[in-house]
């Protein structure tokens, strides 16, 4: 499945730049900076950042499948 950008699976290391919780969704500006946001936090932006980004992989469907324990490691 071809993608014009570096798609890369978000993981647990990844922060919500905002808050600090496992981010579920990247969102890539114009200039390749990288936004990081967790599923609260993307929610709150949508809008802006669907002008400011080229690309946003929003992975915060996983959320559903998260298994119970993750939300105490965010403690
Ligand atoms: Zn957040």
């Amino acid at each position: 499945m071809p993608t014009t950008l570096t798609e890369r699976p978000l993981t647990a290391t990844d922060r919500c730049d905002r808050c600090g919780a496992q981010a579920y969704v990247r969102a890539t500006l114009l200039s390749g900076a990288e936004l990081l946001f967790c599923a609260h936090h993307a929610r709150k932006h949508d809008t802006a950042l669907r002008e400011a980004a080229v690309s946003i992989q929003d992975e915060s469907r996983r959320l559903a499948g998260t298994p119970a324990t993750a939300a105490l490691d965010e403690r």
